[in-house]
């Protein structure tokens, strides 16, 4: 009897801590939906009246013949447009937190892809003085050519951002049968071990990256937060190998196209 009596208590414990458990993350569900409804309608209103002061800021340029007017429009433009980046990210982040962005898979060439972001980052690279090298390839994979542009694009502009000296080499090799990883390569200041999983979370930024003047021009800390998610959506991962002093290395893994497309990585880099 002792022994039933044991076992019935034992199970209406569990019984309890289970439903208990159940309400905690009902509440922590809706807290997670409070958030990113929040981040959407903040950063959707806070859009509108910056679409207002780019159409303004164009305004002031017209007919105008004063450089140092000229020269202050500008600069106004250029605010905008770097809190218009700031702003999308959050808006992109929060429509992917909530589901709201669905991957549209297809079979494509990388190349084409790594030329785009070398005519993106080109210039960005030679006004730092830092070298970037896309190494050519002729791996086709199949994943959404949106999403992966977006995971390469913010990877490489965080290579050049936080990278003082040297520069960016972005290489593709095999994965097994069936993968190919895309690696990019800095020769920037690393990362140290105990950040190395923090920078994937959301708003995370390095104290020292704050610090320096040179490495703030923008960011919210949501770049690789958003790798992260979008790396997920994809099946994918992204991985973090750096020591700091010795630069750092983020690779992610992707599905290549079927066995009939050729997956020969070629040993001829460009620049
Ligand atoms: P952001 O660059 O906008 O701050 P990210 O999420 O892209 O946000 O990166 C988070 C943090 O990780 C950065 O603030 C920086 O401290 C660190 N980090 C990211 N990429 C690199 C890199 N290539 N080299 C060194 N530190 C980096």
């Amino acid at each position: 009897v002792a022994l039933t009596e044991a076992w019935e208590e034992l199970e209406a414990r569990i019984a309890a801590a289970t439903s208990e458990l159940a309400h905690k993350n009902a509440k922590l569900e809706a807290a997670s939906q409070a958030r990113a409804h929040f981040l959407a309608a903040a950063s959707h209103d806070l859009r509108q009246p910056l679409y207002a002061l780019t159409l303004f800021s164009s305004a002031l340029k017209v007919g105008e013949t004063d450089p140092a007017r000229l020269t202050r429009a500008s600069h106004i433009q250029e605010c905008v447009a770097t809190l218009d980046g700031l702003f999308s990210e959050l808006l992109d982040l929060s429509r992917l937190e909530s589901g709201a962005m669905q991957p549209a898979f297809s079979e494509f060439a990388l190349d084409p892809l790594l030329e785009d972001v070398n005519r993106t980052f080109r210039m960005i690279a030679e006004k730092r003085e830092l070298r970037l090298v896309l190494r050519k390839t002729d791996a086709w994979v199949h994943t959404d050519r949106i999403m992966l542009a977006r995971v390469i694009n913010n990877l490489v502009s965080n290579a050049l951002r936080y990278t003082e000296r040297g520069g960016v080499l972005v290489g593709v090799r095999r994965a097994g049968d069936t993968h190919v990883r895309i690696e990019v390569w800095d020769t920037g200041p690393g990362i140290a071990p105990e950040h190395q999983t923090r920078v994937f979370e959301e708003f995370f930024q390095v104290e020292q990256a704050r610090a320096d003047a040179e490495y703030r021009e923008h960011g919210l800390g949501l770049g690789l937060a958003t790798v992260h998610r979008l790396m997920h959506l994809l099946g994918g991962e992204v991985v973090l190998r750096s020591r700091p002093g010795s630069g750092s290395v983020f690779s992610v893994t992707i599905p290549r196209a079927g066995a009939e497309a050729s997956t020969r990585i070629s040993e001829h880099p460009t620049e």
